[in-house]
């Protein structure tokens, strides 16, 4: 048989309840606070979580601001070159049009410098013709004033030249013909005449020519 606790053995049971009560107070507390931590780690964690959803956001925004920035930089780019280019091959054109005409004027030129230099050849040469043929007509001419010369200086007796200490001297009749001395005195004994011009002469009608040629 049990007997029954006695007040002793009941104010220690008493004791040791209120000790559990205390210990699971104080662990409910610590629960609590823990809780309470959990919970506000967890606040933290979410705000730094939407924190950096912002700045992954701001970054994705600046990224697609950069993209966008870029696409209109290769636009204007694109823009620019292919005016550049446009404007190259108006140029080419030009420069080929250029270079086409001036090779044209070169031809033309040089085909007028040789139909020039041709007239000028022709010219030449009939220049030269002209020359000869004048030369030709000089030479004849020359030859008859010789012709007249030589009878100018010549006796018309005896077709001999004059000489000016010989007796074939020239002397002039009153009619202003020119004999050799010796001949006309011979002439003027048979006639009294002139032989050129039959005008009247005699021998006192002798002059004589100083002055002439030999
Ligand atoms: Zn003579
Ligand atoms: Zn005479």
């Amino acid at each position: 048989m049990e007997s029954p606790m006695n007040t002793e053995e009941q104010q220690s049971l008493n004791d040791e309840d209120e000790v559990i009560m205390e210990m699971l107070q104080e662990i409910e507390l610590a629960v609590n606070e823990k809780s309470i931590n959990v919970a506000q780690k967890e606040e933290e964690r979410k705000s730094e979580e939407a924190m950096k959803s912002a700045e992954t956001k701001a970054e994705q925004e600046n990224i697609l601001k950069q993209i966008t920035e870029l696409i209109g930089e290769r636009d204007s780019l694109s823009a620019i070159l292919k005016l550049q280019t446009e404007e190259f091959e108006q140029k080419v054109t030009k420069l080929d049009k250029m270079r086409q005409e001036l090779l044209e004027n070169l031809k033309s030129q040089e085909e007028q410098h040789m139909q020039q230099v041709e007239q000028i050849k022709l010219k030449f040469q009939s220049d030269l013709e002209a020359k000869d043929q004048l030369f030709l007509e000089l030479e004849q001419r020359l030859e008859r004033q010789q012709e007249h010369y030589e009878l100018d200086v010549s006796c018309s007796i005896c077709l001999d030249r004059w000489n000016s200490t010989s007796e074939h001297r020239p002397v002039s009749l009153r009619c202003g013909h020119l004999f050799g001395d010796h001949c006309i005195r011979s002439y003027l004994q048979r006639a009294y005449e002139c032989p050129q011009c039959r005008g009247p002469a005699q021998l006192a009608d002798l002059r004589q020519i100083f002055g002439r040629p030999a």
